[in-house]
């Protein structure tokens, strides 16, 4: 039978709804308008993109939105003055500097300059802490997003065995950290790229979640017959959007699969608009 693909157009897009819903209550409760301010350093074409599409995401759902772009060559005190300035704005509910940074700015320094109320991508040791310690404030998106996927699709996790394939404080370690929380109650392993024999240890997942970074990193012969596989890759080939997965022959084995694109990617953007929900909300 074909795996069950997990529609992640449609899913993100009820949690959009939701939150447009939820925005115009607050709005009309209280008058707080959501607000996210977004700081684009440079012109990398993917960020222009990204930073395009929240910004769209964001006025759809009804919040407001305002985009600080500065030059490539800004230099780090520039930054962290902006930072310090939207940190003080009380308008501002989110704050959002896209990745990458230029080279010859120190990203974890300007990261960590955000007031941790404010930072909506939840990338903030405090932030962080709260997760793992099962009190979130906010959720960082993309793995928030992955558990809305499991979530909604009926994906039961309780006891079963959960493969994390990355190791990167954005995806890979929240997404274990998330997994493994009491409720979720999964069985976690993380590999990375120092793991031996990482085939086997794919093969005993219930749940495998790439986010590698490497184009259709996971063959058909990694994946347990009636495991599902939910792909984080987001990777550029020949103009082309490629998974980590090698999605034909993964989804010939697995019993339900995220696509690339149409996966976890427009989930990314919805869970932004949920955490810059929520401070305005703890505003
Ligand atoms: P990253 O920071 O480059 O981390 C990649 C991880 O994969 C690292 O932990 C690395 O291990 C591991 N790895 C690399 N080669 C490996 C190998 N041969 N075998 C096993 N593990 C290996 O990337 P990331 O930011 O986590 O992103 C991962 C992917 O998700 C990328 O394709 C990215 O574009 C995508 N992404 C998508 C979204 C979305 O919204 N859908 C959001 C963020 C990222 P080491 O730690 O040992 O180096």
């Amino acid at each position: 039978m074909p795996a069950q693909i997990i529609d992640g157009i449609a899913i993100a897009e009820s949690v959009r709804n939701q939150v447009a819903a939820e925005t115009q209550s607050l709005i009309a409760e209280t008058g707080i308008v959501p607000h996210l301010a977004a700081v684009l350093v440079g012109n990398d074409p993917a960020s222009e993109v990204y930073v395009r599409n929240k910004e769209r995401a964001c006025l759809k759902a009804g919040l407001k939105s305002t985009l600080h772009r500065l030059d490539a060559a800004t230099p780090q005190a520039e930054l962290l003055a902006l930072v310090d300035a939207l940190n003080r704005d009380t308008t501002i509910h989110g704050i959002l500097v896209q990745l990458p940074l230029p080279k010859h700015l120190d990203s974890t320094q300007i990261l960590d300059a955000i007031v941790p109320t404010k930072d909506v991508d939840a990338f903030h040791p405090e932030n962080t802490g709260l997760m793992l310690q099962g009190r979130p404030r906010f959720l960082p998106c993309t793995p928030a997003g992955v558990m809305k996927m499991l979530h909604v699709s009926n994906i039961a996790t309780a006891g079963r065995h959960a493969v994390v394939i990355g190791r990167s404080d954005i995806v890979g370690k929240p997404m274990a950290a998330l997994l493994v929380q009491k409720g979720v109650d999964a069985t976690v392993t993380i590999c990375h790229s120092r793991t031996a024999d990482i085939g086997s240890i794919c093969r005993t997942a219930d749940i495998l979640i790439a986010a590698v970074g490497i184009p259709e990193f996971v063959k058909g012969h990694m994946v347990k017959p009636g495991a599902v596989v939910i792909d984080v890759g987001i990777n550029r080939v020949n103009e082309r959007l490629v998974g980590d997965v090698d999605y034909a022959a993964a989804s010939a084995v697995a019993s339900a699969i995220t696509p690339v694109p149409g996966g976890v990617g427009p989930m990314t953007i919805a869970m932004l608009l949920q955490n810059t929900l929520t401070s305005a909300r703890l505003s």
